[in-house]
Order: structure tokens, then sequence, then C-alpha cells
């Protein structure tokens, strides 16, 4: 792919995001791109920066470590979008401005450890897996409202949002109560737990991310649709 093959497609993604956005109300700008670059290769990181992307997500610890010694260069913000290890945490702080994937009490007490001993603030998302799904991380919906108030109620953290990844459906509308089931679970938990900070959404991949701006996210985790197809799984 020339460097053209990046820069086009994240220009036609902001096109489809902004429509999107403007079919239901919201403004364009309240929705971020992500760049999920598990897989790609470094030059199309540098791509799609140099054509304006920001918000970068990686997968897995090593991966995001081997990038950042090549890419701290750019004006970046790194999201950890996969699973999170306890004892990866102490990494994960050093290389991530935000982590997506909070799930469960001990990671939870774990990184508010850490960050209180470095004298930080941690923005979190809480990953939920609102399909039950067996595969998949997240805390139950069910269990949500408790470790939403641990995160809330221990020193260095601070909820931004939740994160979704739908159980996977080819027709992108069949994924849309998942999307909704997740705004109504923000809109609960900001005024139950009276937690202004609480605004984030990230829903919605390569295939589904139209309908999930549709239902409110802020942030769209796309990979393929912008990079190409993954040219090797996990690794770079
Ligand atoms: C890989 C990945 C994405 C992007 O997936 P695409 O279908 O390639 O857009 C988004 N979110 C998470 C958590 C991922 O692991």
């Amino acid at each position: 792919m020339t460097s053209e093959g990046v820069a086009e497609r994240l220009r036609r993604l902001q096109e489809r995001v902004a429509e999107a956005a403007l079919r239901v109300g919201r403004k364009p700008e309240e929705v971020r791109i992500l760049g999920a670059s598990k897989g790609q290769p470094l030059e199309k990181i540098r791509e799609a920066v140099a054509a304006g992307l920001s918000l970068i997500g990686e997968n897995y610890v090593q991966e995001a470590e081997r990038k950042k010694e090549a890419l701290g260069d750019l004006p970046l913000s790194w999201h950890l979008i996969g699973h999170l290890q306890k004892n990866k945490a102490k990494k994960a702080l050093a290389l991530f401005d935000l982590i997506q994937t909070v799930d469960r009490p001990e990671l939870v007490r774990k990184l508010s450890t850490l960050t209180e001993k470095m004298g930080r603030t941690l923005p979190v998302f809480i990953q939920v897996n609102l399909g039950y799904e067996k595969t998949k991380a997240g805390v139950l919906p069910e269990d949500l409202f408790e470790l939403a108030r641990l995160v809330r109620d221990l020193p260095g953290l601070e909820l931004r949002g939740l994160m979704t990844i739908p159980p996977y459906k080819e027709d992108p509308e069949a994924v849309r109560p998942y999307f909704r089931r997740l705004r109504e679970l923000r809109d609960d938990l900001r005024e139950r737990l009276d937690l202004e900070s609480l605004t984030e959404l990230s829903m919605g991949m390569s295939h589904d991310f139209e309908v999930a701006v549709e239902e409110g996210a802020t942030i769209v985790r796309l990979g393929t649709a912008l990079f190409g197809p993954r040219p090797s799984k996990g690794g770079v």
C-alpha cells in the first residue's frame, strides 16, 4: 500500500464518522478515531499520524513497547485496548496514557497502588462483556456498578468511560442493541456514582463503527479499515 493508502482511508473514515454523527444530531468532533494498530508495521502508523491520526490503541504490552521505542517522537496518545495481566501492569503504566480494559477488582487495586506510588493519576475505561462471551474479557454488566465504584473510590485512577467488544455479527445492525446498552450503562453510572468525568464510550470497529457512532460512541477503534489487512497475527 502506498502512503496515499492510509491517508486517503483516514480521510474517508473521518467523513463516514462525521456523516453518522450528523444523522443523529451529534457533532462530528465528539467522535475520535483510534487506530487499532496490532500487527501493523511502523510505517503505516507514521503515515496515519502524518495524515492527522492522534490516538493509537495497542493490544499487547510487549508489542507496544517495541513500537513506542520507534515512534516515541510522534504526537500520539497511546491507549491499551487488550487484556492486561496484573504482572504487566507496571510496564503498561510506563507505556500508556490510558487503559481501556480495566475489568476486575484485583487489577483496579494493583493499578491504584502503582499510580499512587508514582504520584500520578491514570485515566481508565472499564471494559464490559455485554455478550456474556466466555472467550472475551470484560466485567459482566451485573458486576459493573461495584467495579466502577471501586475505581471511583481508590486513589490514582479516574474513570473516564466504558469500552466494549460486542459479539461478532455479519450485520452491523444486529449489534446496535449492544452499543445502546453500553450508552445506557454509562448514563446510569454517571448519575448513580455522581461522576462528571465519565463521558466516553469506546465502541465500534471497522465493520460496525457507523452504528456505534449513531448510538453515542466517542471513540471508534479502527484497525483493518484504516491500516489494511493485518500482515501478521499479534507480532509486528
Ligand atoms: C483489533 C481490534 C480492533 C480493530 O479491529 P478491526 O476490525 O480491524 O477494525 C478494535 N478493538 C480491539 C479491542 C481490537 O483488538
